[in-house]
């Protein structure tokens, strides 16, 4: 058996970066990857300006001057348009361009009128103060975000503080799906004896909305090899990717192995993990294949550790985003974790602040493979390493706080 990082590494080694493209208005680039750098067209900010409301002057004629003459107003979008001379002050405003001359702001609780137009100053400023220097944030010409960022709430306003209107991002996934099994109904179809909803597809169309992929259904196929040559052929014609579940274990009726072998290549693998451990990857023609275990939780928790960085490379995201989708949290154990020796187990566990504030976490429900309702009150994985027995409460374990996908 492999253990997960070493079918990741090996997977995401294989998966190579989209090269499709598209440029986009900004507007529409909501969770899209972009396909080129972004240099700084401007200056950020692209003048000198204020931030304080107060008054702004010649820092070398403090010594001199005793009070200063207020010559006028600068107001943000409508400067102050003269030069400052000697013992001369503007009025000025937070975000105001700095008027010519001035190189220092004193802000107006540090001013006293003594005169209708005469101002005096109740401090010693540094040369400088209160001044936003243009170019503080960002320089011209800077690269500001990296081919293969994640364009999001974080990214976005940034590049509308540059102007720029329009950037070149990744085509979007093209993800064909599909359940495999005689036992199962689609969600609003009456049940009948010995039949069971189709959970996995529902929830990786779920998946794949979040991950902004394009979706094509191809339904619940039943245990019937010749049917399954037919659709894998026609989904590989269509999509990027082909995820399915079930039929990827041992049993009598697990034919997806076996056809894929026969259409394309497989990497058939049982990954040292739990849940989840019978796990296919590999490819029909140009398209890349996922074969997700048929139990549902197994099914959501393979996506998550494995599927969701796949895509993520196939969708352009670069290697500091990958690693970023999971974070590892060092959590003491509140409760005792059944744990056997052999896979690394993926526990389903809710984490928080003790009185004390220690970070803890105790373990959710049932952790069997076909007990989804233990994820609805979870909010983080609990990873067992492989060699660990049972964990006693009070003992340190890694956890890994669900992101946004199970959010
Ligand atoms: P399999 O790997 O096909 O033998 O499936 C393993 C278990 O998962 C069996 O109990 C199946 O009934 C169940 N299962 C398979 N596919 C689904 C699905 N789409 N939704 C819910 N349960 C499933
Ligand atoms: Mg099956």
């Amino acid at each position: 058996m492999l253990s997960l990082n070493q079918a990741l590494e090996e997977m995401l080694g294989q998966l190579p970066a989209p090269s499709s493209t598209e440029t986009l208005p900004l507007n529409q680039c909501a969770n899209r990857i972009l396909a080129e750098d972004i240099f700084s067209p401007i200056d950020v900010p692209s003048f000198d300006n204020s931030a304080m409301d107060g008054y702004a002057l010649r820092f070398e004629d403090l010594e001199q001057f005793a009070d200063f003459r207020v010559i006028g107003k600068s107001f943000a979008g409508n400067p102050f348009t003269g030069q400052i001379q000697a013992g001369e002050c503007v009025r000025i405003m937070t975000g105001a361009m700095i008027p010519a001359g001035a190189d220092v702001v004193i802000m107006q609780e540090q001013a006293e009128t003594v005169a209708d137009d005469r101002i005096r100053f109740n401090v010693q400023p540094k040369l400088g103060a209160n001044i936003r220097r243009v170019g503080e944030d960002v320089k011209q010409g800077a690269l500001v975000l990296a081919k293969g960022s994640k364009l999001n709430v974080a990214s976005l306003p940034l590049l509308a503080s540059l102007g720029i209107a329009h950037v070149s991002v990744f085509s979007r996934l093209k993800v064909a799906i599909l359940s495999t099994g005689d036992e199962l109904t689609s969600v609003g179809e009456p049940l009948e004896a010995g039949k069971i909803y189709d959970t996995n597809r529902f929830t990786v169309r779920l998946l794949l909305e979040k991950l902004n992929c394009e979706i094509l259904d191809y339904g619940i196929l039943s245990d019937d090899p010749a049917l399954f040559e037919k659709t894998f052929s026609e989904a590989q014609a269509a999509s990027d990717v082909l995820i399915t579940s079930g039929g990827v274990s041992v049993g009598e009726a697990d034919f997806t192995k076996t056809v894929l072998e026969k259409l394309g290549k497989v990497n058939f693998w049982k990954i040292a993990m739990k849940p989840g451990k019978p796990f296919a990857f590999g490819q029909l023609g140009k398209t890349w294949f996922f074969g997700l275990p048929g139990n549902p939780v197994s099914a959501l928790v393979t996506f998550y550790q494995l599927v969701q960085p796949a895509l993520a490379k196939l969708s352009g995201l670069n290697a500091q985003g990958i690693a970023n989708l999971t974070t590892n949290l060092t959590a003491c154990a509140a409760t005792n974790l059944k744990k056997a020796v052999g896979r690394q187990d993926f526990q389903r566990g809710f984490y928080y602040l003790d009185e004390q504030g220690n970070l803890m976490v105790k373990a959710v429900g049932m952790q069997g493979s076909h007990i989804f309702s233990a994820f609805y009150e979870s909010n983080c994985f609990i990873v067992l390493e492989a060699k660990r027995g049972n964990v006693a409460a009070g003992e340190k374990v890694t956890i890994q706080p669900f992101n946004a996908l199970l959010s």
